[in-house]
């Protein structure tokens, strides 16, 4: 296999929303700047959230417009309401990612509202950007393969919420591993399974690397076919259910691993990694992971 592959990067936004340390626009920007300027087509800039929750994205209207400024890159931005995407799109956001979860009580617990709720939501949203000419609608099911708080996630559960984004318009399924469950088996199984019902709408993969499991499943998500990956530079963020344990699978990481198996990411991975380097300078108090930084590349 030799296709083209997005490796979407998301430190800005999954990464940013679990650590302390309040980046200013001016240094989020900067970064934006940088990593599109390293190949990246795709970046997750921000999240539409109101500011008393998350301050962290309290800009998030400012980063958006920045973003939108630097012509090779689509910015995009997670919502997890309706009025997070009205502010989205007005900021002028070209894609937009909802997020829901498919385990009952992770969405309860992130959004105080059920699965059927947001899913109806999604649906408005899809009918209010129908009229809106060009903008990319992905749907997110965060929590497709396990909850630490619910457990067991029903495979049949995602492929209807799956199956009922798709009617809605969705461009994107995004499948997500929010708290490191997956495992390589059960990625080809359900990567298998969910394409076979959104058919031509791409899938992506979005993996945590909680339990040292990421890269594997990216090896298996990749040989489904999957050519959409989320991934986060240094491995930034966590898990807000399990203190101490690794965020995304990391950026650097990620993109060496695809190119090795022959994928085209379109990235420059010494100006990967030079940002990779200023990363500290940013988050000080922040830990960070991913193995290449340090290691180097093997055919340098
Ligand atoms: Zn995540």
């Amino acid at each position: 296999m030799s296709d083209a592959v997005t490796v979407r990067e998301v430190g800005l936004r999954d990464g940013l929303q679990l650590v302390k340390t309040r980046l200013d626009t001016h240094t989020k920007l900067d970064w934006i700047r940088a990593q599109s300027a390293a190949g990246f087509s795709e970046i997750e800039v921000t999240s539409f959230v109101p500011p008393s929750i998350l301050p962290q994205f309290a800009d998030a209207a400012e980063v958006m417009v920045g973003a939108l400024a630097l012509s090779d890159l689509l910015p995009t931005a997670l919502v997890l309401n309706l009025k997070g995407a009205r502010r989205a799109i007005e900021a002028g956001a070209r894609k937009i990612t909802f997020v829901l979860s498919a385990s009952e009580a992770h969405n309860q617990s992130n959004v105080r509202r059920s699965t059927d709720a947001s899913l109806a939501m999604f649906r408005e949203l899809a009918k209010d950007i129908s009229t809106q000419g060009q903008i990319e609608l992905a749907g997110a099911i965060a929590t497709t393969f396990g909850c630490s708080l619910q457990g067991h996630v029903s495979e049949a559960r995602v492929a209807e919420i799956a199956e009922a984004m798709c009617a809605a318009g969705a461009t994107e399924i995004n499948l997500a591993d929010t708290v490191g469950y997956a495992h390589p088996r059960q990625v080809v199984r359900i990567f298998k399974d969910i394409s076979a019902i959104t058919g031509p709408v791409p899938l992506a993969a979005h993996f945590h690397d909680t339990r040292g499991f990421g890269l594997a499943n990216v090896v298996a998500a990749f040989d489904t076919g999957v050519l959409r990956f989320d991934a986060s530079l240094g491995g930034l963020g966590g898990c807000p259910f399990a203190p101490g344990a690794s965020g995304n699978i990391a950026t650097e990481d990620t993109v060496y691993l695809l190119e090795c198996l022959g994928a085209k990411t379109g990235v420059d991975i010494n100006a990967l990694l030079a940002l990779r380097a200023k990363l500290p300078s940013w988050l000080p108090s922040e830990n960070l992971g991913g193995n290449l930084l340090h290691a180097g590349l093997a055919h340098p």
